[in-house]
């Protein structure tokens, strides 16, 4: 298979090229109850293979210099260095239609009960791009999951179509269908619903290399502030999230691509902290307003949203985003086992007492005592 130097990123993936797999009768299961062994018009669907996603023109020239790192996009790779292809058991259009695999997993070693307040984790993966999300819920029904997967694929997939798989686990299911009532786009049902063991193992593994990214994170947050970071804090969604954005916006594949780079066509370059840093930061829409008082707080940062490229900051009234974003000077000063400790505020939930899963520029705290005096500082403002 050649690929024209002017296949776009997006061309390879988006749901207008998945437009004719659908088709209801693809194995002759309808009509068939006369043999027809005459020739037709009718063929069977092609079993399509995996169309490498190809970079820049610029990447490509760069590449050709040496080929010194394999690239499945690169004729001369494949011809020169291309291993066998690994087994696959899909099916052929599972590649074609943006197929999301989706499986629960969770932190601790067994979770408390399977019931209520588990706090499970809902991940998901992109087959097409690798991209992959993966948030903290309540319980399994936690309508939040639902809210996230229909924002997730709408403002960051961008698909209108797309199949969802998973092991045949009714909380699995429960949420597949929620999603479909909720969304803006099409949730295609998949054609053998049992037994794809392709994205099963997908699911899985994302669900691993997740654990083992929130694990390093946490960890190494601990040893930063210098203490244990409870199961059931406000900042471990936060973690979790996180876990993932890292996880698509830093590694780098087989195509020498990050998934952020695969889905959005380029890579993610917004300047970043550590996560759990005590940061400076810039109030949104604060400018011109009470000359007098600073429009700078300090929180800690919790992350950038994949859909706007905001940071999130976390405080002790709750979760908020903004725009421009401080590091502060000293380690000291970056590592604060109490800013840590008291953030508050959920991804369902980012401001504890408002029914609302938005993150707002402000908290309703701060809005009322800023009519008076401004935005209320937290101690130690008085620096720059
Ligand atoms: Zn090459």
């Amino acid at each position: 298979m050649t690929v024209s130097p002017n296949n776009n990123i997006e061309g390879a993936v988006r749901a207008e090229d998945c437009e004719e797999v659908s088709r209801p009768c693809e194995n002759g299961e309808e009509g068939s109850s006369e043999i027809q062994v005459e020739q037709g018009e009718e063929s069977r669907q092609p079993k399509g293979l995996t169309t490498p996603i190809r970079p820049s023109q610029h990447e490509v020239d760069k590449h050709n210099l040496n080929h010194a790192t394999f690239r499945n996009w690169c004729e001369f790779c494949v011809r020169g260095k291309g291993k066998e292809a690994p087994h696959r058991a899909q099916k052929g259009e599972a590649l074609r239609m943006p197929t999301i695999c989706m499986d629960f997993g969770y932190m601790r070693e067994k979770p408390k009960q399977a019931g209520e307040d588990s706090r499970p984790i809902l991940v998901t993966k992109c087959r097409g791009t690798g991209h992959i999300s993966a948030d903290m819920l309540i319980s399994k029904d936690h309508g939040y999951g639902v809210k996230r997967i229909v924002q997730y694929v709408e403002k960051v997939l961008g698909y209108r179509r797309v199949m969802m798989k998973g092991d045949q686990e009714p909380a699995l299911l429960a949420l597949r269908d929620k999603v479909r009532a909720l969304a803006g786009f099409e949730v295609v049902d998949e054609e053998a619903p049992t037994g794809d063991s392709q994205s099963q193992g997908d699911a899985e593994n994302t669900v691993e290399r997740i654990q083992a990214q929130v694990r390093t994170l946490k960890l190494a947050l601990e040893t930063r502030i210098g203490a244990d970071i409870p199961e059931d804090h406000d900042i471990i969604p936060w973690i979790i999230r996180h876990a993932g954005q890292v996880i698509n916006r830093y590694r780098i594949g087989e195509d020498g691509m990050t998934a952020t780079m695969r889905v959005k066509g380029k890579d993610f370059d917004k300047e970043v902290a550590e996560f759990g840093e005590s940061v400076w930061f810039l109030f949104l829409k604060s400018k011109g307003k009470n000359k007098m008082r600073s429009r700078w707080s300090t929180g800690t940062w919790l992350g950038v949203r994949d859909e706007s490229g905001e940071t999130i900051i976390g405080t002790n009234d709750g979760v908020l985003k903004c725009r421009t974003v401080r590091r502060k000077g000293t380690i000291e000063e970056r590592w604060d086992v109490t800013s840590v400790e008291g953030v508050r505020g959920t991804p369902w939930e980012p401001e504890p007492g408002r029914d609302s899963t938005e993150i707002g520029r402000k908290l309703r705290v701060w809005n009322n005592v800023e009519k008076e005096e401004g935005p209320r500082m937290a101690e130690g403002m008085d620096r720059p």
